[in-house]
């Protein structure tokens, strides 16, 4: 067995002895899912939300960004964004979210940040809309500019709404460092880009410090697959160019796993409203 072997399993074995496992109450509970682009939902936590909806919780999804970078230089930008619309469409529906609970906030991807004191207000909106007892956010450490933005601008619209929710901060590029995917077979830049995330998360034992809660989700994992298969444009290549890259040959397929495993880990807090 390889060390990156061994200590991915020392660190399992670490996660299924915590005190750490949710209670499936948290099923009932109706919850806004906030995702910056359009595959992180189910990335992130298609399990969780596809155990709520089987338990009848209300669940809504809000994408921030209209997703236009993935592949803006292979596809006209209106047709990509139009691709990406009903992806996220085709895999909440699979998640078990029907459309009229699914919103766009239509900003502009890779861009979010500019924009986070334009977002505080419709995102507010939806909080009053909906009133979720929990909302899922991205995880405030990952690299990724439009991840951190969603978390600060929805942490900023909960302050001014007048309701104390529980906050689920979930991990999407979280998974891209040393154990979880490999250092060998990358190019130059992904290397780099992984060692330096590898040493900011500790050899990976931020995942202690910064997560304290995880779910199994090995009852809907095939539903979970097929979620994420509808997001096409980002599972398959659509197009006989190498350029067309896949979440598949991110880290060589090693960091697509990390979303298969037999549970979603997640930060979990309370918001404590304006009230
Ligand atoms: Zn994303």
């Amino acid at each position: 067995m390889s060390f990156r072997d061994w200590l991915r399993q020392r660190y399992w074995q670490r996660i299924r002895k915590r005190p750490f496992a949710l209670p499936t109450a948290v099923f009932q509970q109706s919850a806004l899912v906030f995702a910056p682009h359009e595959d992180d939902e189910t990335l992130g936590c298609g399990g969780m939300i596809l155990q709520k909806r089987a338990a009848g919780a209300n669940v809504g999804v809000v994408f921030m960004t209209d997703g236009r970078q993935s592949h803006a230089h292979l596809m006209p930008v209106e047709e990509l964004i139009a691709h990406r619309r009903q992806e996220a469409l085709d895999a909440c529906r699979v998640l078990g979210v029907a459309e009229d609970h699914v919103s766009f906030l239509d900003f502009t991807d890779g861009y979010l940040s500019e924009a986070v004191e334009t977002a505080v207000s419709p995102v507010l909106d939806l909080l009053q809309q909906y009133q979720p007892a929990e909302v899922f956010i991205p995880y405030i450490k990952e690299p990724p500019a439009d991840h951190v933005a969603t978390n600060l601008i929805v942490m900023a619209a909960l302050k001014q709404y007048s309701q104390p929710v529980t906050v689920y901060e979930y991990p999407v590029w979280f998974w891209y460092h040393w154990p979880w995917v490999s250092l060998d077979l990358h190019h130059q830049g992904e290397r780099k880009a992984i060692v330096k995330n590898t040493l900011s998360t500790f050899l990976g034992w931020r995942l202690f410090t910064d997560f304290n809660c995880s779910l199994d989700i090995s009852p809907v994992l095939a539903q979970k697959c097929l979620a994420l298969e509808q997001h096409k444009t980002q599972m398959f290549s659509l197009m006989p160019d190498k350029g067309w890259l896949t979440l598949h040959d991110v880290a060589g397929g090693d960091w697509l796993a990390c979303f298969f495993q037999e549970k979603e880990i997640y930060r979990r807090f309370q918001s404590l409203g304006s009230s």
